[in-house]
């Protein structure tokens, strides 16, 4: 286990030494994408240089390399979240990962009248595939509410799992906008005990805890390989081996199949059932490097200097008249919505952008939360392990300057 040094850590990202409009870059919008460390990079085009052929059935040594370094990746993934490899299907991200559930296991398990559960803190891709299932299948959606600090309204998903047929609870593990981290093994076991099954949407959680997902018990789990350091166009699905062996296939083609005939066509079984096509086979394996590269940091460091982050931050930005943080649950992660009164959060990221910080702004995909916070768009400063002391004091004496020019 390396012990942790941010400016070991930075050393290993190029993308942190350039500019950004001539200043030195404070990338703070880790909740979108995360940067990649030279390991991912060089796995990714040493791959292309060395190894590039197709996978499945190759008998050349080349292609057997491919196949071998495809498979190591699936294996490793499945042991870092404790689980089975037949239980990890690579897809695009996460958001291809919801779809295939909505439209396979959700299509599958739910009834006319029967409810799909999910929270109002989700982003808009663990929403919308339930909700066309939901009307094809004329199911209902029901939504659980945050309460004001951005925590999850327990009480009323009690209540909604004891009044209703509750088939699939889908939640986020972390919220994007409001840093939120739901208490997943509660909620799991609660919903267990109505028979419903739960979907964590791992999005954000993958770059700042570690989940053994055995423990967690979790039906479904899934991530997006872009926002834990690894390449973008890759990310996972996991499933317990029973329920994925159960599920249809979601898409037909090349090597999902057992037997193909003009009579009727037979599928292979779960994880391959799932991934028809030519796999992404150079970013599982970049995947599997970010996985090895955050995963060699001792997790308690890694987390103690995230809050640190977090902290200097809420601390400096609420010294500002008229700023609001939205999201203020206990022991949240480190992203940082914001509003200040007056100020359009496009107006202060444009300033920032000038100093060379980049934060976001916007909806993050949570049309719904916004119209539950009452605002159209935040800005949103999300941090990861690589972001310094010193960027987070340039985000704060940033937004006061900016403040005061727009106020
Ligand atoms: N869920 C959450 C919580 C997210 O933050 C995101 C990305 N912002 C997604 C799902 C979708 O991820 P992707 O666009 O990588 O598929």
């Amino acid at each position: 286990m390396s012990s942790f040094n941010v400016d070991t850590v930075r050393s290993h990202f190029p993308i942190l030494k350039r500019t950004n409009r001539g200043k030195p870059i404070a990338y703070l919008d880790n909740a979108a994408t995360s940067q990649k460390p030279d390991c991912v990079i060089d796995c990714l085009t040493d791959y292309y240089r060395k190894t590039n052929s197709n996978v499945h059935r190759g008998i050349y040594e080349l292609a057997e390399e491919a196949e071998t370094q495809y498979a190591s990746s699936r294996k490793f993934i499945a042991k870092y979240f404790c689980v089975d490899e037949q239980e990890i299907i690579f897809t695009r991200g996460a958001t291809e990962a919801l779809n295939l559930l909505a439209h396979s296991f959700g299509r599958n398990n739910v009834k006319r009248g029967e409810v799909i559960a999910l929270t109002e803190m989700e982003h808009h891709a663990n929403i919308v595939p339930w909700q066309m299932i939901a009307k094809d299948l004329e199911a209902d959606i029901e939504v659980i509410p945050v309460l004001p600090d951005g925590s999850l309204d327990r009480q009323f998903l009690s209540d909604l799992l004891k009044e209703k047929n509750v088939r699939i609870l889908t939640l986020c593990a972390i919220s994007n906008t409001l840093g939120t981290i739901n208490p997943l093994k509660d909620i799991i076991r609660e919903a267990h005990d109505h028979n419903t099954f739960v979907v964590v949407d791992g999005a954000q959680s993958v770059p700042h805890e570690k989940l053994n997902l055995k423990e967690l018990d979790c039906d479904f789990f899934c991530f997006s390989g872009h926002k834990a350091f690894g390449p973008m166009g890759i990310g996972v699905l996991y499933g317990k081996a029973a329920l994925l062996e159960a599920m249809p296939p979601y898409q037909g083609g090349g090597d999902m199949i057992d037997q193909v005939s003009f009579s009727g066509t037979t599928f292979a079984s779960s994880p391959q059932r799932f991934e028809a096509g030519t796999p992404n086979v150079a970013d599982a394996i970049g995947l599997w490097e970010a996985l090895r590269f955050w995963g060699q940091y001792d997790l308690n460091e890694i987390q103690n200097h995230e809050r640190t982050l977090l902290e200097l931050a809420q601390q400096g930005l609420s010294e500002i008249p008229g700023f609001t943080e939205h999201g203020t649950a206990p022991g949240k992660a480190a992203v940082l919505s914001f509003s200040i009164e007056d100020v359009h959060p496009h107006d202060l990221a444009s300033l920032l952008d000038a100093e060379g910080i980049a934060i976001r702004t916007g909806h993050h995909c949570c049309q719904p939360l916004m119209d539950k916070l009452g605002v159209l768009a935040t800005a949103r400063a999300s941090f990861a392990f690589y972001n310094t002391l010193e960027e987070t004091e340039r985000l704060i004496e940033g937004t006061r300057k900016a403040v005061s020019l727009l106020t």
